[in-house]
């Protein structure tokens, strides 16, 4: 086994060479000549199965994807897994994961720990895949398991607010019941959940593993005994990722590590930065003092990462409006500082109350740090924390501060 910087860019690449190609090939094909008709029958049957790729043919690109298939093998290296499944989205993912551990097997109940991601927290609330959830703190998942449990579901670092959670501790008391843990944050780079105790470890790629805001998808790491029904799942319900979207995010991979330290470097400068700032009220990032009790990072974590978090003392809507470069949008892990207010956005349709009961109050921004100049950074915050006094600074200040872009 390589390290991980060469592992993320030599992953799922090891047939490239008898193919005679340097670059991923993008296989757009939907189907696939089947000469012999009943050795492809074989082939349908085995991805029916659940089985991963056949030697006879794919089939057709629903059952199976080379494209999608070298990118699933590069990130289950990264996560140390046997096997991973990819998805057309995140949340696909999660709802596949969903429907093979409490559909598939008559077990409707789930455990969660909030915050999770809002989308997957509506998803568990909604009843729409017949689950019913039970919300509960770290330390107390075993009390909330029933003979009904079918998964337990965490995220460490947690959107939005970035609470760490002691994986091993949780899958401990899971027991037999499988855990899923949303790896996003952390990437495979800062945090392997599978070797402490994870079922499957879920990937919106969307995030860090493309990384630069242009591709939709999600991946599970697991052992090849989960990845089976999740294929089948994936076949059933056509939640397929598009071969583009497997290149796309296969390609991230490479720059991944390097990436996540360059954007982890920044964060934990800005961290200090903000705590320091008198526009903020609480900055939460694993970096600072008292944001670690359990000593998570350096153990479980490889860093903190490059995800923050901080409450305003001004209208979060107004600091936000006077950011410049900071780019104000939903989704994270792009080369580019992304800033969204969670109540409004991701964690909306997470019900208020308990929303505000799991950390995530209604004047908390989440940053997604970028691999822009830490001081490029640092200057648009402090105007836009800065507060109204300053406003007549800023517009006179941000006709100049545009010029070098459009002279570019
Ligand atoms: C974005 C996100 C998801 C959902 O992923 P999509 O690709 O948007 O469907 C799930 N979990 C976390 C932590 C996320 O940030």
């Amino acid at each position: 086994m390589t390290r991980l910087r060469t592992t993320a860019v030599h992953g799922g690449r090891d047939d490239l060479a008898d193919l005679g190609v340097h670059a991923l090939p993008i296989d757009l094909s939907t189907t696939y000549p089947i000469p012999d008709q009943a050795e492809g029958g074989h082939a349908l049957q085995h991805f029916a199965d659940g089985g991963a790729a056949h030697t006879a043919s794919p089939v057709y690109s629903r059952l199976h994807n080379p494209t999608v298939a070298r990118f699933e093998q590069a990130l289950a290296a990264l996560e140390g897994t046997s096997a991973a499944v990819a998805f057309g989205s995140g949340m696909a993912a999660v709802t596949a994961v969903v429907q093979a551990s409490c559909v598939l097997t008559g077990k409707p109940h789930v455990v969660a720990v909030r915050p999770i991601y809002g989308g997957t927290d509506h998803l568990l609330s909604s009843g729409l895949l017949g689950v019913r959830t039970t919300y509960t703190t770290a330390d107390r998942v075993a009390d909330a398991i029933t003979p009904q449990t079918g998964l337990v579901v965490i995220e460490t670092p947690a959107n939005p607010n970035l609470d760490l959670i002691d994986l091993a501790a949780v899958a401990a008391q899971a027991g037999d019941v499988p855990l899923m843990v949303d790896n996003t944050f952390a990437t495979p780079v800062l945090q392997n959940p599978a070797a402490l105790g994870a079922t499957y470890v879920l990937h919106s790629g969307t995030k860090y593993l493309g990384g630069h805001g242009d591709v939709l998808g999600g991946v599970v790491a697991c052992a090849e005994e989960h990845a089976g029904p999740l294929r089948q799942v994936r076949i059933i319900t056509g939640a397929v990722l598009h071969p583009l979207g497997g290149y796309l995010m296969h390609r991230g991979l490479a720059t991944l590590p390097l990436r996540v330290e360059a954007a982890q470097r920044t964060a934990v400068d800005l961290a200090a930065r903000l705590d320091a700032h008198r526009g903020t009220v609480l900055v939460r990032h694993p970096s600072l003092p008292g944001a670690d009790p359990a000593g998570l990072v350096g153990t479980q974590m490889r860093g903190p990462g490059a995800m923050l978090a901080f409450t305003t003392r001004e209208d979060p809507t107004a600091v936000v409006r006077r950011l410049r470069l900071v780019t104000p949008a939903v989704s994270l892990g792009s080369v580019d500082t992304l800033i969204e207010h969670p109540a409004a956005l991701t964690h909306r349709l997470v019900p208020g109350a308990a929303r505000e009961a799991s950390g995530v109050p209604g004047n908390l921004l989440r940053l997604s740090v970028g691999l822009e100049d830490v001081e490029d950074i640092w200057d648009d915050l402090d105007q836009a924390l800065s507060g109204h006094c300053e406003e007549d600074y800023i517009k006179s200040s941000s006709s100049d501060f545009r010029e070098p872009v459009a002279s570019h």
